[in-house]
């Protein structure tokens, strides 16, 4: 069950970058991030606590931190 975290910060992937090749997921501690159909990363707003393991994961450069937007439960743009 997910629960939403008190983290500031959320992983976003750059979607049209993504190579879905799962580097992000292995590295991901929260399981926060998945590659649904091995065609591109999505990430769990609910878990991800912004820590920036998969963006170093990450080959293709494509995973940026963000703020999150709090209010709303939405993500920051
Ligand atoms: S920033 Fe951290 S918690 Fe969020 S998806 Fe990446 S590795 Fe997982
Ligand atoms: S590691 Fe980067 S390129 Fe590979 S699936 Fe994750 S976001 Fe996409």
């Amino acid at each position: 069950m997910a629960s939403i975290v008190n983290s500031k910060k959320i992983a976003k992937v750059m979607e049209k970058e993504c190579v879905g090749c799962g580097s992000c997921t292995k590295s991901c501690p929260r399981s926060a991030i998945d590659v649904p159909k091995g065609i591109c990363a999505v990430v769990d707003s609910a878990s991800c606590v912004g820590c920036g393991l998969c963006q170093k994961a990450c080959p293709a450069s494509v995973i940026e931190i963000k703020a999150r937007a709090l209010e709303g439960g939405g993500e920051a743009a």
